[in-house]
């Protein structure tokens, strides 16, 4: 039986040296095409897209008794209500039948394959409810020192629960939508009374997001050691935020038009199973936590981060190298704090890690505190500097995690900034 898991696996397909997409990947996503523009499930190998719906239609998947629609459909729901055991049976027949021993659909590959850049990705999940954590111990540090006392940045909860709040699902959006510059109320100087307009301090938050794909009832909590049960797979996140508004709005329930105005997402849900060989060791955690949100084993993961920002002129630069193993609070710490009261989980419904900043100035997951509030700009290629993101600009979020020469990556979640109307 194969294992899509297995580094020595190659598959018939070509795969670019540098690729985030190796036959070890298999992420799912939601695409259509020029001549059918019906939205359907596909996943990538190489440059490639794969129509799941076709492979289907070949009977391929005829012994894994997949209803047939969800191959059909615009979001990948379906086949993640269906639970984790299932997808991994999936992944694990897609890697049998590209791996480089069997030829039993290469001559039909006319008919499921598309070079990516023929198609158009979509918003794989139906997102349902959307919640930002703020679990970056160096990103809650840096923003309660920019904005209250250094020497008590952090606030006194912030080490004993995974802050978080409830967004808005309405406004993610897939990679390449273009995001417009929100109005707002703003008080550009403090005693003076507030003004409106665009936002003068757009921002980008470098974020990864985990999808739900098991539900459960109201009333029931999810354990730490259950947590990954639920958790089908992740993508790459930019919260998009207007720091001027956020700076005027946030006391006292935090933020609201400052962040749902855009988040962008990548188009493939990479699953749990395809990042396991990147486990690692978070952060110590001083003081311990309350019972209910301690651990066993390794739940972090060695995943790279970057942010790169174009201009429209074309000039790229990248302005921030994190990784998501700097989390403070892990996933399943977060998905056991949020549903510790009983609140319900539906399939679909997406969680943001918060901001992703690490111990290092070029490590900062904002904008905000890579040019320090305004106070170090950073000198773009093309002589121009930056301390926000202007109009034009594209910024781009891409991630991935590589060991012992296997890459899985997440591709890329960018979206370029409009004027405001
Ligand atoms: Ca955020």
């Amino acid at each position: 039986m194969i294992q899509a898991n297995d580094p020595s696996l190659k598959t018939w397909l070509e795969v670019p040296e540098g690729s985030d997409f190796p036959i070890q990947n298999l992420p799912f996503g939601v695409f259509r095409t020029q001549s059918n523009p019906a939205p359907r499930l596909c996943t990538a190998i190489g440059d490639y897209v794969i129509d799941l719906s076709v492979l289907n239609f070949l009977s391929v998947f005829d012994e894994l008794d997949f209803p047939p629609e969800v191959f059909l459909s615009s979001s990948i729901n379906n086949l993640m209500a269906l639970g984790r055991p299932k997808a991994l049976q999936l992944r694990n027949r897609l890697a049998d039948l590209f791996h480089e021993g069997n030829t039993e659909i290469r001559d039909s590959a006319w008919h499921y394959l598309h070079p990516v850049e023929k198609v158009e990705l979509l918003l794989p999940v139906q997102i349902g409810d959307y919640t930002d954590f703020y679990s970056s111990i160096e990103h809650a540090t840096n923003v309660g020192s920019m904005f209250r006392d250094p020497a008590n940045a952090l606030l006194p909860n912030w080490r004993h629960l995974p802050v978080g709040y409830h967004g808005r699902a309405s406004s993610i959006v897939v990679s390449g939508t273009p995001i417009r510059r929100p109005k707002g109320q703003t008080r550009p100087k403090d005693e003076e009374p507030p003004v409106f307009g665009p936002s003068r301090q757009l921002d980008f938050e470098l974020e990864t997001a985990f999808v739900i794909g098991k539900e459960t009832a109201l009333g029931q909590s999810v354990s730490t050691s259950e947590a990954e049960d639920h958790i089908f797979g992740m993508l790459l996140f930019n919260d998009w935020s207007a720091r001027d508004i956020q700076k005027w709005e946030y006391v006292p329930l935090g933020p609201f038009l400052s962040k749902n105005f855009g988040s962008t997402v990548s188009p493939w849900v990479v699953t749990l199973d395809a990042l396991e060989p990147f486990r690692v060791k978070g952060p110590e955690q001083e003081p311990s936590p309350l019972p209910y949100l301690q651990f066993q084993g390794k739940k972090n993961y060695d995943i790279r981060l970057e942010v790169a920002i174009r201009t429209a002129a074309g000039a790229e630069k990248t302005v921030c190298r994190s990784n998501f193993q700097y989390m403070y609070w892990n996933m399943c710490q977060q998905l056991a704090h949020h549903t510790v009261n009983g609140c319900n989980l539906r399939v679909g419904d997406l969680c943001a890690s918060g901001t992703i900043s690490g111990p290092t100035p070029d490590s900062y997951g904002s904008m905000l505190e890579l040019a320090w509030k305004g106070t170090r700009p950073i000198d773009m290629p093309d002589g121009s500097i930056r301390t926000f993101i202007q109009d034009g600009d594209t910024v781009i979020v891409k991630g991935f995690a590589e060991k012992d020469g296997l890459r899985i990556g997440f591709g890329e979640a960018k979206g370029e900034v409009l004027p405001a109307f």
